[in-house]
């Protein structure tokens, strides 16, 4: 996955992650208040006439004019459910790829569990399988992490898998659950 700009707000809140081209854009419009981190990307232009090319250098966080938005976390899905949970089955402990792995209901939706990031974790297909149509605790089986939603800092980290220092040094001040080595 290729590096990304991580959008603010005004007031300093992550957005998103925007491609390199729509970061110059936003400069080149004058739309970005503030620039955090160092360089990274250099981006160059048409050849001017002095004969130079022109450039225009990148930085790894941008906020951006505009009212503050309250954007909230996405809906979970697999991929940043499995993201959450390092790819470990949060039942055996083992880690595998993504087609070995689904999403367990924790309370299962039969019983009428959520299908919430409280409620879900990552489990490999035979924990699952084995577990089928009932709670952990009917199943013998012990959760080995208690799953949480991430906020928008955990999230905008999970979602990327390209995340520059700059960035991660951004976004990890407001972790609640993420840990990071
Ligand atoms: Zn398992």
């Amino acid at each position: 996955m290729e590096a990304k700009v991580l959008k603010l707000d005004k007031a300093g809140t992550p957005q998103e992650w925007i491609a390199f081209h729509a970061a110059a854009t936003a400069i080149a419009k004058g739309s970005v208040l503030w620039e955090l981190g160092d360089v990274a990307r250099t981006m160059f232009g048409g050849v001017q006439k002095s004969g130079e090319q022109s450039r225009i250098e990148l930085p790894a966080i941008i906020a951006v004019q505009g009212k503050v938005a309250h954007r909230s976390v996405p809906k979970i899905s697999n991929e940043l459910l499995f993201s959450r949970d390092g790819h470990m089955c949060m039942y055996c402990g083992q880690s595998f790829g993504a087609k070995m792995l689904s999403r367990d209901h924790i309370k299962p939706t039969s019983k009428g569990g959520p299908d919430t990031w409280e409620n879900c974790v990552t489990s490999c297909l035979r924990c699952n399988h084995f577990k089928a149509d009932r709670t952990p605790e009917e199943a013998g089986l012990e959760l080995i992490a208690v799953p949480f939603a991430p906020n928008m800092h955990e999230y905008l980290f999970l979602d990327n898998r390209n995340v520059l220092i700059d960035q991660m040094d951004y976004l990890k001040t407001q972790f609640k659950h993420v840990m990071i080595s």
